[in-house]
């Protein structure tokens, strides 16, 4: 049973103020309170105004159904198949209005209308409308679970996180075990808020975590590409690799890059893949962020390179070689990841183009300044110039080139 009795902060006792949250979000919350009905901000948004971060969105939950909240708002829609969502369209934002819903405990027997068939055959519960605390305790972490409340501007917090929140530790509500059981991608979210907002994993998490790594195969490989996307972008992504590789994640979910990067002749594919996730919370540090494509061909560069040379043995030309190895391994369907076709094809077209750097003159040199992946293209030869210390010349050439010509 979900606690009833919350712990209340209210407004003097904490540092929330309106002014930091989104008039639109404002304007929904103000909307649902003014027609009688609770409105509470909720998740990630709660948690990094305490923390004084920038929220990258506010999600608001509510006692209004679905129906409830369309009638109070002109410039809305509901979507989602399983379990219905309001969209708040504002003029250049989406506000997302859900309901407080409950999770049912993997032993509850459900009724047989919360069961349903997913994609792969597997019978699973849905969601069902609940109370404040089971909306809180459905959640993954406490920190994700607070509430702030438009009515008195007070915080809410049925799950400890406001103390976790102080500690800076990121702490699964319920059983670990359980809750990862449940959807295993909590694992990795664990592993993305904990580098993120540079808090520590409760033990038992991270025990659970290297306990259970291989569940993680059982994630869709959809969701985990965009998982991996967050990843990757979330600002702190060489504390995310080191998370990962240090609780075996790594090796379930990348295992022909894992395996290699422990022979002697992968021995450095493990730092090369650090100075490209270094480069990337540099590039986001500036807000720029590096294509799909791009990312992918950085990362497991050294891996792909390492493979391109054994083609090469084999007769392979080097430009087609490069392509195949990271066309071949991005597609690999042992990754737990799957990448969008056009982006291993990319990643593959950019590797392949690696070649073509070593002509700096005549028509083709030409062709290949024009070229839409040369850019990328160039970014990928100047990072492996640097961790590799080859073609420095020719970098400059290429760069000298492109400042005359680009
Ligand atoms: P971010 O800043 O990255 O958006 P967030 O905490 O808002 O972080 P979201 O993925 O946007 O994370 O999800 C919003 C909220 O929904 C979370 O804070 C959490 O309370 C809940 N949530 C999301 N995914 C899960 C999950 N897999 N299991 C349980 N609760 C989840
Ligand atoms: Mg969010």
């Amino acid at each position: 049973m979900p606690p009833v009795n919350p712990v209340i902060i209210d407004r003097s006792r904490h540092t929330i103020s309106r002014r930091r949250i989104s008039s639109e979000a404002l304007t929904v919350l103000h909307r649902l309170h003014d027609a009688g009905f609770l409105a509470y901000l909720a998740g990630g948004g709660v948690r990094d105004l305490l923390l004084n971060r920038t929220p990258k969105d506010f999600d608001i939950v509510t006692d209004a159904h679905p129906n409830q909240v369309k009638r109070l708002f002109r410039n809305c829609r509901l979507v989602g198949r399983r379990f219905r969502l309001a969209h708040v369209f504002f003029h250049n934002t989406i506000i997302e209005v859900a309901t407080f819903r409950a999770n049912l405990p993997a032993d509850a027997p459900a009724a047989p209308e919360h069961l349903f068939q997913q994609r792969d055959g597997v019978i699973a519960r849905d969601n069902v409308f609940g109370t404040p605390p089971e909306d809180a305790v459905r959640r993954d972490f406490t920190v994700n679970a607070l509430f702030y409340n438009i009515a008195d501007r007070s915080i809410i917090d049925y799950v400890g996180g406001l103390e976790d929140l102080d500690k800076r530790v990121l702490r699964v509500i319920g059983d670990p075990r359980v809750r990862f059981r449940e959807d295993p991608v909590r694992m990795i979210r664990a592993i993305r808020f904990a580098s993120a907002l540079d808090f520590a994993i409760e033990l038992e998490a991270w025990q659970a975590i290297q306990e259970m790594r291989d569940t993680i195969t059982l994630a869709s490989h959809e969701r985990m590409y965009e998982e991996m996307l967050k990843l990757a972008f979330c600002g702190r992504a060489e504390t995310v690799g080191e998370k990962l590789i240090q609780a075996g994640l790594f090796d379930v979910i990348f295992p022909a890059v894992g395996a290699w990067m422990k022979t002697l002749e992968g021995a450095g594919g493990q730092a090369w893949l650090f100075k490209a996730l270094h480069q990337v919370d540099i590039w986001k540090k500036a807000g720029m962020l590096p294509d799909d494509e791009l990312l992918w061909a950085l990362l497991f560069g050294a891996y792909h390179e390492w493979v391109a040379e054994r083609l090469v043995k084999d007769g392979w030309h080097p430009s087609r070689a490069l392509g195949e190895a990271a066309h071949q391994h991005l597609m690999n369907p042992a990754n737990c990841v799957r990448v969008p076709k056009r982006i291993a094809i990319g990643a593959s077209q950019l590797m392949s183009a690696q070649a073509s750097f070593e002509r700096v003159q005549g028509k083709r040199a030409e062709r290949f300044l024009r070229h839409r992946s040369f850019n990328d293209a160039l970014v990928y030869f100047k990072f492996a110039s640097g961790v590799t210390g080859r073609n420095k010349e020719l970098l400059h050439t290429w760069l000298a080139i492109r400042r005359r010509d680009g």
